[in-house]
């Protein structure tokens, strides 16, 4: 049993060790495009290390040899002496510009890179994707993920590279001088290592505390202005602030316990710094006392001591910086490797010159989350050009059957074809371009009118814009505006009324002109005028397209040429109004409850 499970929990390791072999190996590949910066990046760090740990010696070489000789011939040497080391630090200047400037530049150009690449993998996403995730975790992966992931990969190499030479550097330097008084200065090094690493990983729990708090801050910041206009109706400002006031003061308390640790932590490491110095102070002096030491190397100790001191410490953040670095990777990566599920298959073709055939083919579909099944059985043809409407009860399957049609999601059983080629065989891009829909929650994108519009049709030239929002019945409306098409809609469109921005939607797909259209319950959210004038501009565009409309209120599909009553058994009743009626079934029962609505709101 225990051996079983050894041999397991090995079998899990190496399978560990692979991925984060892989990854690590796909993360050092984002440095191929840059690699000449990344050479000369390690290459000045190692040079501005080398500089660091030659200048001390140049004290020595003075203290040493240079006060025994002549004055004249000492001034002289100093004079050299000064421009060699000046030459140093103007070598230095230029390294450490370089490390930071270009080095800072590079980590920039890969978080460019990997931000836009995560970027374009969103876009490649189907519905299915955003169902299960929430935007502002899939925020947090282009952010702060990316920020962790490029300050490893900017300082990781580095900060190894200037640490590792200037600790061993500066450890075999010291040993030649002397090697008693090597250990004496080294002795205490275990010990700051043991309580850095300590207290660099409570600090560096506490920011990740920090930072869940700020996120959670910032969440509900996002949720309370986004529903500023509910709170204020319900005039329970008071409620919002004291419900702030929790998330708020729990920052606070995060941030308290974070610099307890940052202080401890600080304050440590220039304490062990200090103690260091008088270790080699006190074990230094006692040598010199029994002339086992001269000042020269005593002095040269002393010296020595900030660069070794510095760069343990540059160390111990490393391993923390490649944790979150790492870790952020992962995450990364576990989006990228997601594939769409919806994407173009090889080989396949343009859909064009479309004639407007949709046809279902015993279609069944249940949503990825959920066993049960929405959609079973459709059979469906919709002939070029025709207006037919679906109807049935709220959760019926409407809309899913509808999102079938553009591939928004796959069908689990059967097919769908437009003019007899089934949609899997047919490019994406070309499939949805001949395709326009109409819904009831309209998305407008911050923005100007003019560029809400164009959206339908990005080539669009100005006159087709103008020609498109006519079609539109949406014309005046704009002119009316003090700027019109250049007028700011606000956020999602807040500055405009409902019929407004549905007029605005359909303008939009007027522009894209597509030969089949979907509209879903685009009339449902808009009051009896404006749901007039958007039915008008509805049938303008519905001339000569095939059109699937899912109406609510049953009025506006009575001219409908085929009207299809979806049910869970699937589509349970299909005719003309008149048929129907006549059939005293399903279409009936809907048709006679919706009158009966309408007749008490007109009392
Ligand atoms: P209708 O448009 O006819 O009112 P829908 O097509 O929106 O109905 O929904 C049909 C059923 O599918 C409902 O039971 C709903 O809960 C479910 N459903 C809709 N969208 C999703 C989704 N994105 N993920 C999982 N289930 C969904
Ligand atoms: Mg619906």
């Amino acid at each position: 049993m225990t051996k079983e499970f050894n041999c397991v929990s090995q079998y899990k390791n190496i399978l560990e060790e692979n991925i984060m072999k892989e990854n690590l190996k796909k993360m050092i590949s984002y440095y191929k495009p840059y690699k000449r910066v990344f050479f000369a990046d390690t290459f000045f760090a190692i040079i501005a290390s080398i500089v660091a740990l030659i200048i001390p010696l140049v004290v020595r070489y003075i203290t040493s040899t240079v006060v025994h000789m002549n004055p004249q011939q000492a001034f002289k040497q100093i004079l050299y002496i000064a421009i060699a080391v000046f030459v140093l630090i103007i070598i230095q200047i230029y390294c450490n510009y370089f490390i930071s400037n270009y080095g800072h530049v590079m980590g920039a150009k890969i978080e460019y890179d990997m931000r836009a690449e995560i970027f374009a993998h969103f876009q490649k996403m189907p519905f299915s994707f955003f169902d299960d995730q929430k935007v502002g975790q899939l925020m947090s992966r282009i952010t702060s993920d990316l920020f962790d992931i490029t300050e490893l990969l900017h300082h990781g190499p580095e900060n190894v590279t200037i640490s590792v030479i200037k600790i061993i550097g500066a450890l075999c330097i010291l040993l030649s001088i002397d090697k008693k008084l090597a250990l004496a200065a080294f002795a205490l090094v275990p010990f700051m290592i043991v309580y850095a690493y300590f207290f660099n990983k409570k600090m560096k729990q506490t920011f990740r505390i920090n930072r869940k708090k700020i996120a959670a801050i910032n969440e509900q910041i996002e949720d309370n202005l986004s529903g500023i206009r509910v709170v204020k109706s319900f005039a329970n400002e008071q409620l919002e602030n004291e419900k702030f006031e929790i998330g708020n003061k729990a920052f606070l308390e995060a941030k308290k316990n974070n610099y307890k640790y940052m202080g401890g932590y600080n304050a440590g490491l220039i304490g062990f710094n200090t103690m260091i110095n008088l270790v080699v102070i006190v074990a230094g002096g006692i040598m010199f006392t029994k002339n086992m030491v001269n000042v020269t190397d005593f002095v040269t100790f002393l010296l020595y001591i900030n660069i070794f001191t510095d760069p343990v410490k540059t160390l111990i953040d490393f391993t923390e910086q490649f944790q979150n670095g790492y870790s952020g990777y992962e995450r990364f990566r576990q989006i990228l490797d997601m594939e769409p599920e919806i994407k173009d298959k090889e080989g396949a073709k343009e859909l064009t010159n479309v004639v407007g055939n949709i046809k279902f083919d015993d279609v069944s579909f249940r949503y990825n989350d959920n066993d049960h099944r929405v959609l079973k059985h459709i059979n469906l043809e919709i002939p070029a050009g025709s207006y037919i409407a679906l109807v049935g009860s709220s959760g019926a399957g409407k809309t899913t059957l509808c999102n079938l049609i553009p591939r928004f999601y796959d069908v689990t059983k059967g097919s769908i074809s437009i003019d007899d080629e089934d949609i899997r065989n047919v490019k994406l891009k070309s499939l949805r371009n001949n395709i326009g829909m109409v819904q009831q929650d309209v998305y407008l994108f911050a923005g100007t009118i003019y560029e809400n519009i164009k959206y339908g049709k990005p080539t669009a030239t100005k006159e087709e814009v103008i020609a498109a929002a006519k079609e539109a019945n949406a014309y005046d409306f704009i002119m009316s505006l003090p700027n019109g098409f250049d007028t700011d809609i606000g956020q999602r469109g807040i500055k405009l009324s409902g019929g407004q921005k549905q007029r605005l939607s359909i303008a939009r797909v007027f522009l894209k002109n597509p030969p089949i259209l979907i509209f879903d319950e685009a009339t449902s959210a808009l009051d009896n005028e404006s749901e007039k004038v958007v039915q008008e501009s509805l049938e303008k565009l519905a001339k000569n397209r095939t059109t699937l409309v899912i109406a609510h209120r049953l009025t506006t599909i009575r001219n409908a040429e085929k009207i299809l009553v979806l049910t869970e058994n699937g589509i349970e009743e299909q005719g003309t109004h008149d048929e129907l009626i006549k059939k005293h079934g399903y279409y009936y029962n809907l048709y006679m409850s919706n009158e009966k609505k309408k007749d008490i709101l007109q009392v």
